[in-house]
């Protein structure tokens, strides 16, 4: 029993472990396997169930040129391919490192036991996805995610690395400027964990679920982002959310759920009311399999210009792969379809509409070590930013998970293994920090329901920050946002700390609007058409805005800080592959290679 200067008694549990790793996704157990091959303690924490994170869900597959069906595909046009549609602000080293690496995780992840589909000569396959000059993604059918998450949980769980389910991170501790541990609870029962630890690898995850139509899980609530930003990290690009351009519309229960874009690569076409294929229109030279944001543009217009399907999407149509091709290629597409909207797309097309599905931005971190500026703090996966600059390519995200998973894994080890500081904090921060949490349950005045909370700040953010934008929309959002966040002190729920799913959406709220005042302020700022950041009163990219990235970080006041930070320059190996055009970011070599839409 403990006792801190209110007079508060609390039991918690103490754990300690060398890495403390906060998500238990791709990126999150690619980091475990790594640290405990340096014989380190790791332990695992994840606010739902191993097997259950966002990577479970990818559908498509991962990107890597490992040049199996296409023998002149190189990680020189993989990079190539990645800047251009991560618009240039993408961090150029961290590029070329996927680039470089991606195909050795795929191999090493077969190696490990995971089942790809095959070329007819045994090769692991590779299909078509927007954006990426050669057949590129290595697949599981349209279940890519799930045999990840197989593989790695079998590899993690034959390492000594201790999994704790969930349970969730509320706050990181800090000592003398380097991170040495954090408090989570557990959702079941409602009891306090003060994990002591050298490192800690942030990887949970994107930030989904601030819209109201998203792919996104519960899970997607941004929490590691904003407690790395409230431990004094730099995050980098948060004005970039993507929205992915086929989410299913219809029946409203399932509005968002992601229609993968192994469709279109499967060879699916995108028609509107008129049965017209309006792609030739956007983009003549890449039709359907344009890049994500000009094709998720291009789904809105059309139904924005009235030719929309009845339940205001367009129709996506993989009827030519016949039943057979369909149940061998997307097999989940067609249960999904058939199961809740009673559709059999071997038979009739699906109507789809954009989505909101990834967020581009999140912890800055080096590129070699994924280190943050926080001592003692990596990041790895969706909630750390840089790679994908403006715009990600589809695919480029489970080759992320595995190639910085690895590397923040293998940082923190070499951090660790040089660490001897204690990771003791102060009984009185621990006591605070449980008395933050647990107020919304404890205390006798407040009034706000954080469903109700949650809820509107879901349509602020979909009716302001959405796919294309305007300074005064974004502005009128912020307002919004900022008056829920004056709201904040007042949320009050009821019952007990035994799961209560009331209670952990009062946790969820703060991050919720942390992170969309943050993608507000940065959205004002940039204030031009790049990527997924699309301002309607800018009518082009800015080769000034195009040099930089909107850095974010914590000030003194504790307000949001916001740097215009130049991107360096790229190096001539790089910058040579570009034919010298993208010495000049933001003009010639951008305006040439892709759509202006
Ligand atoms: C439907 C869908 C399909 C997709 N298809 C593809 C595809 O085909 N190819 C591709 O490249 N990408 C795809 N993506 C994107 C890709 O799956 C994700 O970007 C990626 O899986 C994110 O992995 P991650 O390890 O960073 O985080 P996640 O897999 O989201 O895992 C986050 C982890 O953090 C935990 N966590 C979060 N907050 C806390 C907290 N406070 N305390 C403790 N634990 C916490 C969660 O419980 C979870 O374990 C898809 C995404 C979706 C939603």
């Amino acid at each position: 029993m403990q006792r801190d200067t209110n007079g508060r008694r609390e039991d918690y549990e103490v754990r300690e472990h060398d890495v403390l790793i906060i998500g238990a996704g791709g990126a999150g157990l690619r980091a475990a396997v790594a640290a405990a091959e340096h014989g380190l303690s790791v332990g695992i924490v994840t606010k739902s169930l191993l097997g259950k994170a966002h990577t479970v869900m990818a559908e498509g597959g991962m990107a890597a040129a490992l040049g199996n069906v296409d023998p002149d595909d190189s990680w020189r046009q993989h990079f190539m391919d990645t800047m251009r549609s991560g618009k240039f602000i993408n961090n150029w080293r961290m590029a070329e490192i996927h680039a470089k690496e991606s195909p050795d995780r795929v191999y090493e992840l077969e190696q490990w036991g995971a089942l790809f589909n095959r070329t007819p000569e045994g090769k692991i396959s590779q299909r078509p996805f927007g954006g990426h000059t050669y057949r590129r993604l290595a697949h599981v059918g349209d279940r890519t995610g799930l045999e990840l998450i197989r593989t790695m949980q079998e590899k993690v769980l034959a390492t000594d690395a201790k999994v704790y389910m969930e349970t969730t991170v509320t706050k990181l501790f800090k000592k003398d400027g380097r991170v040495v541990g954090a408090l989570a609870y557990t959702r079941e029962s409602g009891k306090f964990v003060q994990f002591k630890t050298k490192a800690v690898v942030m990887a949970t995850g994107g930030w989904g679920r601030i819209f109201k139509v998203t792919s996104n899980s519960w899970e997607g609530t941004g929490d590691g982002v904003v407690l790395a930003y409230d431990a004094g990290a730099e995050l980098v690009d948060m004005e970039m959310v993507q929205f992915h351009p086929t989410g299913m519309v219809w029946p409203p229960g399932v509005r968002g759920l992601l229609v993968t874009e192994g469709v279109r690569g499967e060879g699916g076409l995108l028609r509107n009311s008129e049965g017209k294929r309006y792609m030739e229109k956007y983009d003549p030279e890449k039709m359907e399999l344009s890049t994500r944001d000009v094709v998720a543009r291009a789904n809105y217009t059309e139904v924005q210009e009235g030719r929309g399907s009845e339940h205001g999407g367009v129709f996506l149509d993989i009827t030519h792969l016949g039943y057979d091709g369909i149940m061998k290629k997307l097999p989940t597409m067609h249960e999904q379809f058939l199961k809740l909207a009673d559709i059999d797309i071997s038979k009739e097309p699906m109507e789809v509409f954009p989505t909101v599905h990834y967020t581009m931005g999140g912890i800055k971190v080096d590129s070699e070590t994924c280190a943050t500026n926080v001592t003692g703090l990596f990041a790895a996966g969706e909630c750390a930013g840089g790679l994908h600059g403006a715009n990600r390519l589809g695919g480029n995200s489970l080759s992320d998970l595995l190639v910085f998973g690895r590397r923040a894994g293998e940082g923190a080890s070499a951090y660790v293994t040089e660490s001897t500081h204690s990771a003791e904090v102060e009984e009185n921060e621990i006591l605070t920090e449980i008395g933050r949490v647990l107020e919304p349950l404890e205390k006798k005045e407040g009034d706000e329901s954080p469903y109700l909370m949650q809820q509107e700040l879901q349509e602020a953010m979909m009716e302001h920050a959405n796919l294309m934008r305007t300074g005064d929309s974004l502005e009128e959002g912020l307002g919004k946002i900022l008056a829920l966040k004056d709201r904040l002190p007042n949320v009050k729920v009821v019952g007990t700390r035994l799961f209560n799913p009331g209670w952990h959406t009062a946790q969820d709220i703060r991050y919720l609007i942390q992170i969309s005042e943050i993608i507000l302020r940065t959205a004002i700022l940039r204030t031009e058409r790049r990527g997924a950041q699309w301002r309607l009163d800018f009518d082009g990219p800015d080769d000034e805005l195009g040099k930089i990235n909107f850095i974010v970080k914590k000030d003194e006041q504790g307000e949001v800080g916001i740097e215009r930070r130049e991107i360096p320059p790229m190096p001539e190996h790089l910058s040579q592959l570009f034919d010298g055009k993208v010495v000049d970011m933001a003009g010639g070599e951008k305006r040439g290679a892709e759509s202006q839409f």
